[in-house]
């Protein structure tokens, strides 16, 4: 391998301390407690696992973490009331709803039903507009991560070709806002790319949100490029004995690393930046909400 591998696990780790020394002076100097809410509607194991891991990493920061836990068959009218009551709630400064819902809720109606300014996720509507207008917004927190992992490898992105594989609501299409933000080239790709392996060897940075293991061979990857890697799947291990798995991200590692300047691992990239940038939002609302200088580093 000649890439230099983007620690993600370690890189989080100072989001997360910088988090913290923000909740800390925030109580010491202006006796607010950043809090937040996180919303889970039915039983789908992983999202309870999120979840779960959410709260643990809120309080481990300082901060106020609240976990409302609804029926399977919660009434859409039921859920709206309660993202009413901690809209108004001053102690609760986030909220996120994990997705995705059950069939017979709205999802688009109950995240637009949030205050925009407690919108940790960074998915309703305002905030998506205010983020393709280049203003201030909450920025999703996958892409925000990888954003953050980007300008400390690279310092400036400015006039770099980049490649965003993927055109999700939740990642694509917020990558590609930010980068173009930091003055990239921006080209978005998707399945319906013509010569996806042509598009990919233009690109100083690829980042691959597909969904797809190992998609992203080596032989794709332009000399001296930094990937990116969101994907996270689960594939059969018969070599860790019979019926394990193992994680593996849209890039094909071992190929990727040996031509790319630098490489976010999977597991251990893309995936601990989430939640260090879901405590980063939270303390932001906290400032924007109270007219506070916000954290430096912390947001777009
Ligand atoms: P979606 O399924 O919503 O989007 C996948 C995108 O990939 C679509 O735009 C699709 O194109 C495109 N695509 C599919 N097949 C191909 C192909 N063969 N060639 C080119 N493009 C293709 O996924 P998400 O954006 O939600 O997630 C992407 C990955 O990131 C998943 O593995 C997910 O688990 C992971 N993820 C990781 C997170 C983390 O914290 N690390 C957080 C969120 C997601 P089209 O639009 O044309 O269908």
């Amino acid at each position: 391998m000649s890439a230099t591998l983007i620690d993600g696990k370690a890189f989080a780790a100072t989001v997360r301390e910088k988090v913290a020394t923000h909740v800390a002076r925030l109580k010491d100097e202006h006796g607010l407690t950043p809090g937040l809410a996180v919303v889970i509607v039915g039983d789908d194991p992983a999202s309870h696992v999120y979840v779960r891991s959410k709260g643990k990493a809120t309080v481990e920061a300082g901060m106020k973490s609240v976990e409302h836990r609804l029926d399977a068959d919660t009434s859409e009218e039921a859920l709206l009331t309660l993202v009413e009551q901690l809209n108004t709630d001053p102690s609760i400064h986030g909220i996120l709803v994990q997705l995705p819902l059950p069939g017979h809720l709205n999802e688009d109606l109950v995240i637009n039903a949030i205050d925009p300014a407690k919108d940790v996720d960074g998915f309703h509507i305002s905030n998506v507009g205010l983020l393709g207008t280049g203003q201030k917004s909450m920025v999703p927190c996958t892409p925000l991560g990888c954003l953050m992992m980007l300008r400390d490898h690279h310092g400036s992105l400015s006039g770099l070709d980049a490649v965003v594989i993927g055109r999700s609501n939740i990642v694509g299409k917020p990558m590609a806002q930010l980068l173009l933000g930091d003055s990239c080239t921006v080209t978005i790709a998707h399945s319906r790319t013509k010569d996806l392996p042509e598009v990919v060897r233009r690109a100083d940075i690829v980042v691959a949100a597909v969904g797809r293991p190992e998609m992203v061979p080596g032989d794709w990857i332009k000399p001296g490029a930094t990937v990116i890697d969101v994907g996270i799947n689960r594939i059969d291990a018969p070599e860790k004995g019979e019926g394990k798995t193992r994680l593996v991200g849209d890039c094909h590692f071992e190929s990727c690393a040996e031509v790319a300047g630098a490489i976010t691992p999977v597991p251990g990239g893309v995936g601990p930046m989430t939640i260090a940038c879901l405590l980063a939002n939270t303390v932001t609302a906290c400032c924007r909400a109270n007219s506070l200088a916000e954290p430096e580093g912390l947001t777009a």
